[in-house]
């Protein structure tokens, strides 16, 4: 019971480094929500002004919250870190600032954004400054049951944009929008350009099936659109030659690593054939396919991940494990099934035999 008990503790500690690497930052309601311990919606509601605190909304204890709070801390001790206090601008009631907790000593803690270990100085620098930078206004898309604005009452139908404040929906026009232009996202630059451009700005999202809302576009003033579509026009060819480069060095950098790949298999394996060694190498090696010979190790070239890729490739081109598979093995099954076979090939391949190699 007792460890059953306390495996959120053990998962909390996991989820931090996972969660610090892939967003570069973590603050403990980005832990929470990944733990699904608040739901989405409630810290969006919290954020839209409807709740004192997130912490009512919290589906688990107050002793928990305190021990959580230790583990994170703890966990922390070490990491470079800004205190930003939890706020949103409501284009109705102004800057507002929010609270998590009641309690001051929590309450420091939750505006706490700790930044990971391996982050440059410059990075970080321009992480917090997005961080720090006032919050735009967020503008929502339609979507189910048609509604009404909160001060005119003009209908609100499916597709149209409002404006959300204490979960009351506000039309453009009483909130002096409804000048401002929609852009579609797609085009980053001219995005980032209209942006730049624009005197006024709002964000467009929709809340997805993925229980999140997700950027659709951007309103802007229409003159910034037309200006932004200029510039994009005018060093068009520039910034299509910057990613040709970008692209062509990505290219050379991935041969470099096939070719190093390919040398590493021969070491291990000097019977392998030529042809398969290529095999091998180019399929372990291509671009974002997450196989094992584009994780991070393999990239080091580490031998017990060329072998794994080299088993991998056995498996499907030399023995029944695809066939087995699709008859409905199970992997753990197939693979037990195919192990001979598998052993018998790696040793031919581990062999130095001279005149098997010059066939390729
Ligand atoms: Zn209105």
């Amino acid at each position: 019971m007792a460890t059953n008990k306390n495996a959120w503790k053990k998962k909390i500690t996991e989820r931090i480094p996972r969660l610090l690497s892939s967003n570069s930052y973590i603050t403990l309601i980005d832990l929470f929500i990944d733990m699904q311990w608040i739901e989405r919606r409630h810290f969006y509601n919290w954020k839209d002004g409807l709740h004192q605190t997130l912490d009512e909304n919290f589906n688990f204890s107050d002793k928990k919250q305190v021990e959580a709070l230790a583990i994170f801390e703890k966990q922390m001790e070490g990491h470079k870190s800004i205190d930003i206090p939890w706020h949103e601008h409501s284009l109705l009631r102004g800057e507002c600032l929010l609270r998590v907790s009641a309690h001051d000593s929590r309450e420091a803690l939750y505006q706490r954004y700790y930044f990971a270990n391996d982050l440059t100085d410059r990075k970080r620098k321009s992480i917090e400054k997005k961080l720090t930078a006032e919050p735009s206004p967020r503008i929502f898309l339609k979507v189910g049951k048609d509604t009404e604005c909160e001060m005119c009452e003009t209908p609100i139908f499916k597709g149209d944009f409002f404006y959300l404040d204490i979960q009351k929906p506000y039309c453009m026009k009483c909130l002096n929008l409804n000048h401002l232009s929609f852009l579609p996202s797609g085009d980053a630059t001219l995005s980032r350009r209209a942006r730049e451009f624009s005197e006024s700005f709002a964000e467009v999202v929709e809340w997805s099936r993925r229980g999140r809302y997700e950027r659709r576009g951007i309103l802007v003033d229409e003159a910034a659109i037309e200006k932004a579509e200029a510039s994009n026009l005018q060093d068009a060819e520039k910034r299509k030659v910057g990613r040709e480069k970008g692209k062509q060095r990505q290219i050379k950098i991935d041969v470099k690593h096939t070719e190093e790949f390919q040398k590493t298999i021969l070491d291990i394996f000097p019977s392998c054939p030529r042809n398969e060694v290529a095999s091998i190498a180019f399929h372990a090696t291509v671009r974002s396919s997450g196989r094992v010979g584009r994780t991070a190790a393999a990239k080091k070239l580490d031998n017990k991940m060329i072998r794994l890729a080299v088993i991998a490739y056995i498996r499907h081109k030399h023995t029944d494990y695809d066939e087995l598979l699709s008859h409905g093995f199970s992997k753990d099954i197939a693979r037990k099934k195919i192990q001979g076979a598998v052993q018998e090939k790696l040793k031919s391949w581990e062999m130095t035999l001279d005149g098997y190699n010059s066939l390729a």
